[in-house]
């Protein structure tokens, strides 16, 4: 199995044990972060448990164009969605396509918000 493979398999197991995605981004690789079911952060990709110190402190500048905020708002809704999805979908080829969707989606927000930053 591929790294990415696995980390979509990772992220499709976590959102079926009652994960949700949230909007922050992982400190590391700045992939969504998930939120257990215990409250703590975790991060499917570097496979580590985040804690955040303060939510809202990120320097996230008013700079940002207002079309990188639609469009990344236009990512997240569409990953609700596939993650609605995932957690009803028993069907595993239907799972892989979905995860597969989701990890496109991720690596979009991973890009949009790369240059919001830049
Ligand atoms: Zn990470």
């Amino acid at each position: 199995m591929s790294k990415e493979s696995k980390d979509i398999q990772i992220m499709a197991d976590m959102l079926r044990q009652g994960a949700t995605l949230t909007e922050l981004p992982c400190p590391a690789c700045s992939s969504p972060l998930f939120k257990l079911r215990s409250g703590d952060l975790w991060c499917a990709k570097c496979q580590k448990r985040v804690v955040v110190v303060k939510e809202g402190e990120s320097p996230k500048g008013t700079t940002s164009p207002v079309l990188l905020t639609s469009l990344e708002s236009t990512i997240l809704t569409k990953i609700e969605e596939i993650e609605g999805k995932l957690r009803e979908e028993k069907d595993p080829e239907k799972l892989q396509r979905l995860g597969a969707l989701l990890s496109t989606l991720l690596e979009n927000l991973e890009k949009i918000r790369r240059v919001e930053r830049a």
